[in-house]
């Protein structure tokens, strides 16, 4: 059994290596072009992604490819996210594959994210197809790049497909690669439905609209369906494939790739990574690796102005509806007001859905420092998650704290390592292994996820010149000596400033967040106290100065157009501020903890 004219796959790689560009070549040469145009237009894509260049959500296309002589392939291309805060989701596409393209920059080489998706690939059992692309570069050492896959994944070197996306060259070697290498799906389409969910989005009409591979059986409209890990049951409506967009169909047999409608409501019933079976005739397992959508990174959000509260709720629960991963409570504080506690999978996902909410729904926010959650013991032997610093307990209450911890993988030419390790050992990780690769060395490290949330990654390239690269993943909680920092103004705690530390950083980061505020909160006709405090002691203190006379006479008299530039800018700051008291406190600086200095 199986479909020996079908092959499902993928394109990995690290960022920039040409993903798009390639993919772009190859619908070209399969007479695709332009229809991928028509694909955004049908589908859901956000505006957003084409700004930074990152995918983050795209159908799988069918192309048809015939070879020399007249055989007919049905090739699926299943596009994966390209940043590692959607990592599961790139694990997910991968399962519904039977191979991928492994693309490496013939003037980069091997970097960090392509051994990380490498090895998803190679978890996955696919069949890997090496292409080493962008040969039409001067810098180009395209051996040398097939040298460094072999010795980092043990692909042999001559196994690899020379090619570029810009010229095009190599595209039909590869179109043929992909027909001799990449298995043709298995499965028996007479068996019992097994179908993995590897992304979802929210019709208004039809509801969630699943995209599926079917691994065994066969699915059809009218079919009744039940989702193993949800535990819920619909009835499908319609079936189909991408042909571009979405393009209704009979039924999706064992090694096809299509899309679901089942009159689901709401995106949580359908995560990805669930399995999909017949009611009444069902698979025995469940396809293996589900993982609910976890958010790791939570921050408040607040209205900027409090009448906008409903407003906000509004854009949130829209959000909400097209992204399981996303989710968001009601929240006060006392400094700011009413508002939402929102978790999101990393700080590139809270990009995101600020900059839409901000953009789409014509928001001005205030965004609370992202935290990570903390597992706090407490000594009474009750055990909570928190991601809110302003609700941690205070230190007699506490018996432990766990903190989430990460694997991280650094890529970094030799003459850098030094530097990188002092890095890494400065946000308190640990070394696991340490591999030389031509000039090059991988590291890879635990390090607590909360060392490099905020500004790890520039760190990183600026101490390597932009040469080093890294990629990680989330594996677990450890215990850390860790402490709530509160931020006091003009004598006045604000809630929403607490953040977590470990001890042995509470004084340089009360330090940077004190210092960092009295930089940005604006002048007063008297000096303002901005004082960090553990348990309330305190252990930093710096000084919003007054105003100082001639800095106010400059503003009178002379140009009048100074002057009413003077106030317009006034007047925008003032939209992202905050009062308190007489203080006015900026969006900057409930962000000072992520300010690099
Ligand atoms: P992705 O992040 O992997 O999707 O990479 P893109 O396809 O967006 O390409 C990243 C950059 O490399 C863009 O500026 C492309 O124009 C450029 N690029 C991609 N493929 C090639 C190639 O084969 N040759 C050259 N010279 N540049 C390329
Ligand atoms: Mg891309």
């Amino acid at each position: 059994t199986g479909s020996p004219s079908i092959r499902n796959f993928s394109i990995i790689a690290h960022v920039d290596h040409g993903k798009s560009t390639l993919a772009d070549r190859i619908l070209e040469h399969l007479g695709a072009m332009g229809e991928r145009d028509k694909r955004d237009q049908t589908l859901d894509t956000l505006e957003l992604e084409r700004e930074r260049g990152i995918t983050i959500k795209s159908t799988p296309i069918r192309l048809k490819y015939v070879r020399e002589g007249g055989e007919e392939y049905i090739f699926n291309l299943i596009d994966t996210p390209g940043h590692v805060d959607f990592n599961y989701e790139v694990s997910r596409s991968l399962a519904a594959c039977e191979g991928v393209l492994l693309l490496v920059d013939a003037s980069q080489g091997v970097e960090a994210q392509t051994i990380v998706n490498a090895y998803l690939a190679i978890d996955n059992d696919l069949e890997i197809v090496p292409v080493v692309n962008k040969i039409d570069l001067p810098a180009a050492d395209p051996e040398g790049a097939a040298q460094e896959l072999e010795e980092v994944i043990g692909i042999p070197a001559e196994d690899a497909v020379f090619a570029s996306g810009k010229t095009g060259v190599g595209v039909p070697d590869i179109l043929e690669a992909i027909v001799e290498k990449i298995p043709a799906p298995s499965g028996d389409p007479a068996a019992p439905l097994k179908a993995l969910i590897f992304d979802s989005f929210y019709d208004a009409y039809q509801g969630v609209i699943l995209f599926v591979r079917v691994l065994e059986g066969t699915l059809s409209p009218k079919d009744q369906i039940h989702l193993m890990n949800a535990g819920k049951n619909f009835d499908v409506d319609k079936v189909g494939t991408f042909s571009p967009g979405l393009v209704v169909g009979d039924t999706l047999p064992a090694g096809a790739v299509g899309w679901v409608a089942a009159g689901i409501k709401d995106i949580q019933d359908a995560q990805v990574g669930d399995t999909l079976t017949g009611k009444e005739r069902r698979t025995e397992e469940p396809f293996p690796g589900f993982k609910p959508a976890q958010p790791v990174v939570f921050s408040g959000l607040y209205p900027t102005d409090t009448e906008d509260y409903r407003k906000l709720r509004e854009a949130l629960e829209k959000l909400k509806l097209n992204d399981a991963a996303f989710n968001f409570e009601p929240e006060t504080s006392e400094a700011l007001g009413f508002g939402f506690r929102c978790g999101f999978l990393g700080l590139l996902h809270a990009e995101i859905i600020q900059e839409r909410l901000e953009r789409e729904y014509d928001l001005d926010l205030i965004a609370t420092a992202p935290a990570v959650v903390y597992r706090v013991t407490l000594t009474n032997g009750e055990v909570f998650e928190t991601q809110n610093p302003a609700e941690f307990p205070t230190r007699d209450r506490i018996e432990l704290v766990e903190e989430p911890y990460i694997k991280l993988s650094v890529m970094v030419p030799e003459d850098y390592v030094g530097p990188i390790m002092g890095l890494l050992q400065e946000r308190r990780g640990s070394m696991q292994t340490m591999n030389y690769i031509g000039k090059r060395v991988e590291l890879v490290y635990e390090v607590p996820f909360a060392e490099i949330l905020y500004d790890f990654h520039d760190r990183l390239k600026s101490i390597s010149r932009g040469y080093a690269s890294m990629d990680y993943e989330q594996i677990g909680y450890r215990e850390g000596d860790l402490r709530k920092v509160d931020i006091m103004v003009n004598g006045d705690v604000i809630d929403a400033l607490a953040v977590i530390v470990h001890e042995s950083k509470s004084y340089s980061l009360g330090r940077k967040i004190v210092d960092k505020m009295a930089e940005v909160i604006p002048r007063q006709m008297f000096p303002v106290p901005v004082q960090a405090t553990i348990g309330g002691k305190i252990i930093a203190r710096a000084t919003v100065k007054a105003y100082r006379k001639d800095v106010l006479a400059k503003c009178y008299g002379g140009d009048i157009t100074r002057k009413k530039k003077l106030l317009e800018k006034q007047k925008k700051g003032r939209a992202r501020m905050k009062q308190f008291g007489t203080v006015e406190v900026p969006q900057e600086a409930f962000l000072a903890v992520l300010s690099t200095e």
